[in-house]
């Protein structure tokens, strides 16, 4: 079964094959969600193009925190219009609650743009 791309990059499965891990542990795992698998166990692409290659990643992880604090401001404006402290701490702890979302996607997207690997499925 072929993943499209959109669902490979949702379920976090390695660009070439579509199939193995990119990372080892499930996002809800609160302690290991950020480690990530040095290559694919299916077709053995590695999952480090370069050395540093996530430092691009922060941009990526960086859009997402931003997306968020519009969001949230956004919704609590229209909606409810509460007291300033409000946004603060919904802001605050909603980006705390997404740190493993943002840590991951923010790679896996940054793997899938700019990791130079090409879908060549399994054979
Ligand atoms: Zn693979």
């Amino acid at each position: 079964m072929k993943l499209s791309r959109q669902a490979a990059i949702w379920q976090g499965k390695c660009p070439c094959c579509r199939e193995g891990e990119i990372f080892k542990y499930p996002l809800t795992s609160l302690t290991k969600f950020g480690v990530m698998n040095k290559q694919c166990a299916v077709c053995e692409t590695s999952f480090m193009p370069e050395p540093g290659f996530y430092f691009g990643a922060l941009y990526v992880s960086y859009a997402f925190t931003v997306a968020f604090f519009v969001g949230i401001w956004f919704l609590l404006y229209y909606f409810f219009q509460p007291a300033k402290w409000v946004y603060f701490v919904a802001i605050i702890s909603t980006s705390i609650f997404f740190i493993p979302f943002s840590f991951r996607y923010s790679r896996i997207l940054f793997l899938y743009w700019f990791g130079g690997i090409e879908f060549k499925g399994k054979n």
